[in-house]
């Protein structure tokens, strides 16, 4: 019989799978609380299933999609995990303290296909989809290796990839981490960071609550197509009307992710055009200072041209926050992660 992954499965088909080798369907929400509210590691840790059912389950199923290779810690406490998956290749995640919360930022892809010319994993181009498994598996190994459930509180689908291109497999592990049987994530507490590919957004519209962020970086149609080839498929038109159109739900808005790159499109009179482009939709802005690498062709913006930029926003009653860089030092901030280990040897800091 063919092994299956079993953090494939959300609830409702993993209650399939244990009828269709003749258990109980209740016995999947056992699988599921031992699965994701204990973070087992072996079937052998389940006393309260029958020692025949646990063989079987040992022969039936592969129980983790990926191991932990290196985790790197930053003076501020960010701690990047670099993961190797079943084929050998390698996604990183990152936790990002931020007390009372633990933010991890999570892949949903082995590079990614839509080369934005400031993002390093753009620059590795794509290699392949992670699986539903490989996706909820980075929570369980982060939550397993942090002492258990409750050491991650957030979830920012902001890591390697671009999780609306994979939108099948995103919204399994969606409906797994925001199943109340298992790891039970409010969808007040999950993110997806989109560039924005249409189709997709309607459809993950119409069946997650999870907050959405859009990455925006320019407010017109030229700077942005250079900058991010996609917006060449997907025009900013296009994508304001699919967002102005988005079911938000109450109390909630869409963040607008905004980098600032120096001299590209940090200037006052792009950010007042920020604001006309956002008119009508619930939205709040989130900049980010470009985080510069020697393979990118861009430098940061300076500090007051980011204080300037953001006042001309607040100016005009749009909530606008400026993101805190965490883990530069460990290249584990926004678009730094490109899983890439001189010789292949990560050198983990050890926390
Ligand atoms: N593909 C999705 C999800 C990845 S999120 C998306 O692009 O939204 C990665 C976030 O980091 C995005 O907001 C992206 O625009 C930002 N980012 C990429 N490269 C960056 C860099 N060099 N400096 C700062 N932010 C960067
Ligand atoms: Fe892909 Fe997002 Fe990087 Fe663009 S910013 S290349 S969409 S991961």
């Amino acid at each position: 019989m063919e092994r299956i992954w079993i953090k494939d499965y959300p609830l409702r088909d993993l209650e399939d799978w244990v009828e269709s080798i003749g258990e109980r369907r209740f016995r999947a929400r056992q699988l599921f609380r031992h699965l994701y509210l204990r973070g087992i590691d072996s079937w052998d840790a389940c006393s309260d299933l029958s020692k025949s059912f646990r063989t079987q389950l040992e022969y039936a199923t592969r129980l983790d999609a990926l191991t932990i290779t290196a985790r790197e810690a930053a003076e501020d406490g960010t701690v990047k995990y670099l993961f190797t998956l079943s084929d050998g290749r390698r996604i990183e995640s990152v936790l990002i303290p931020d007390p009372p919360r633990q933010t991890l930022c999570v892949s949903s892809q082995v590079g990614c296909a839509l080369g934005c010319r400031f993002c390093l994993t753009g620059s590795l181009g794509f290699q392949r989809h992670l699986s539903t498994a490989e996706i909820v598996d980075q929570v369980c190994q982060v939550q397993r290796d942090r002492g258990g459930k409750g050491a991650v509180t957030n979830l920012v689908f902001m890591g390697m990839g671009e999780p609306l291109a994979n939108l099948d497999a995103v919204l399994k592990a969606l409906e797994i981490l925001l199943d109340p049987n298992g790891a039970a994530f409010s969808h007040r507490r999950i993110t997806v960071s989109t560039v924005g590919l249409v189709p997709a957004l309607e459809r993950l519209g119409r069946v997650s609550p999870v907050n959405l962020a859009i990455s925006l970086h320019a407010p017109e149609d030229s700077l942005r197509s250079e900058l991010m080839p996609v917006n060449r498929s997907y025009p900013l038109a296009q994508l304001l009307a699919a967002c102005r159109a988005y079911p938000i739900p109450p109390r909630k808005r869409i963040t607008f992710e905004y980098i600032l790159l120096r001299g590209v499109n940090d200037d006052p009179a792009r950010a007042r055009q920020l604001v006309r482009l956002l008119e009508g939709i619930r939205a709040k802005v989130n900049l980010i200072p470009f985080n510069p690498h020697p393979d990118l062709p861009f430098t940061a913006p300076e500090e007051a041209a980011v204080l300037e930029f953001q006042a001309i926003l607040k100016n005009a009653n749009l909530t606008a926050t400026i993101r805190k860089s965490r883990g530069a030092d460990i290249r584990a901030a926004c678009g730094q992660l490109a899983a890439r280990y001189p010789g292949g040897a990560a050198g983990g800091a050890g926390c």
